[in-house]
């Protein structure tokens, strides 16, 4: 198969596997345990928080693990309850595990004001300043978009609640292993992640937690992740998640560079063979290997369906909304228009593609813009 979908989610890496399978069959002691077991399995959680840590440049106390990036996200949004400022700024390009979730706290008296995006599928600082209330207690923005692979200025928005003390969480789920991500620098209060996205396996997350943050458990039961997150640990995926944060954050120049090559070799070839197609996202604040591409007069259901049959896996939208031929939310949020939108493909490349697989891709992306074209 030639798998251009690496948003969607990633293979695991090799490297990955061997350790996840050693730790299952060798190591499934209970972390709570005190036997020697246990204890191993303890150890090598807590290797992978530090691992976790340094690849994010945060302490490893600030870690916590989750079952996925929607619960980590689920994890912040759920404390608006607790608290006394229960308005939320975020945007209206967040992934459904933020905007949905603020639509279910509604009940709770949770409100929220999503800020608009322009045509590049970015951010205005001041729109987020100027949706502060009193009431404000979070605000929530994603590092870079799923779909479009639009980096957010983050820094801008955390200068803005810091002068305010509004507590600051990005959803940075598509960026480890693409962008250099640090806590520290970035100066965010709270940070998502999932494992599936960097080489990691599926089910496994974590959340930066800054210290002198407590957040209340989402999950409630025994006392683990420092009673953030209650549930006997999956020991081998999070020890994967660890390998998998270690391997992204020292090979980041390495798979940057891979990425915008790949990027940049598709990017020319698909202009020489339609010349007419629309690169949508930013010019620059872009995450590499992610393109974002209409084809005007396609629809993108038969380009997928065509592809697919040369053993082609790409996306018309998010993960979560493929199987729908509904415009993309996040494409109409940016004031693309239906018939572009429904002709619109995300390919996302990954460290394991070549240029060789690049060629591929728009030669059978030519033969199927030529067949649809002539079966018209
Ligand atoms: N946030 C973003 C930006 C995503 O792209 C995704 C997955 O598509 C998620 C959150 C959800 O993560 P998970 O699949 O680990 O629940």
């Amino acid at each position: 198969m030639y798998y251009f979908d690496h948003s969607a989610t990633t293979p695991l890496h090799p490297k990955v596997k061997e350790l996840m399978s050693e730790v299952g069959e060798l190591h499934f002691g209970n972390p709570s345990s005190v036997h020697a077991s246990g204890q191993k399995a303890k150890t090598l959680i807590e290797t992978a928080r530090g691992q976790m840590a340094k690849a994010i440049g945060c302490n490893s106390n600030e870690v916590v693990f989750t079952g996925g990036g929607t619960e980590a996200n689920n994890l912040v949004l759920w404390n608006l309850i607790h608290q006394m400022k229960k308005h939320v700024i975020t945007s209206v390009i967040e992934h459904p595990a933020v905007l949905n979730v603020l639509d279910n706290l509604g009940e709770f008296g949770v409100t929220y004001t999503a800020v608009g995006v322009d045509e590049t599928g970015m951010v205005n600082p001041n729109d987020v300043q100027n949706a502060i209330t009193e009431k404000t207690g979070l605000i929530t923005i994603m590092l870079a978009n799923n779909e479009m692979g639009t980096i957010q200025p983050i820094a801008d928005i955390v200068a803005i609640a810091k002068k305010q003390s509004i507590i600051l969480h990005t959803d940075a789920v598509q960026s480890i292993g693409k962008i250099p991500v640090n806590a520290k620098e970035l100066g965010v209060d709270c940070m998502s992640f999932s494992a599936h996205k960097f080489y990691g396996p599926k089910g496994v997350g974590a959340l930066f937690v800054s210290k002198g943050l407590k957040l209340k458990p989402l999950i409630i039961g025994g006392n683990q992740e420092r009673r953030m997150r209650a549930g006997t640990e999956n020991t081998s995926g999070i020890a994967g998640l660890g390998l998998a944060a270690e391997l992204a954050a020292n090979n980041i120049h390495k798979t940057q560079t891979h990425l915008n090559e790949l990027a940049d070799a598709f990017k020319s070839q698909i202009t020489y063979i339609c010349p007419n197609a629309i690169f949508n996202g930013h010019p620059e604040k872009q995450l590499p290997g992610l393109i974002n591409v209409s084809f005007p007069g396609f629809r993108n259901d038969l380009l997928m369906i065509h592809l697919d049959r040369h053993g082609i896996a790409v996306s018309s939208g998010s993960a979560c909304s493929s199987g729908d031929i509904k415009p993309s939310r996040i494409l109409s949020e940016m004031g693309i228009k239906d018939d572009i939108n429904n002709s619109t493909l995300r390919i996302s490349f990954g460290y394991g593609n070549t240029l060789k697989d690049v060629e591929y891709l728009t030669r059978c992306i030519k033969s199927t813009l030529e067949r649809i074209r002539s079966a018209a």
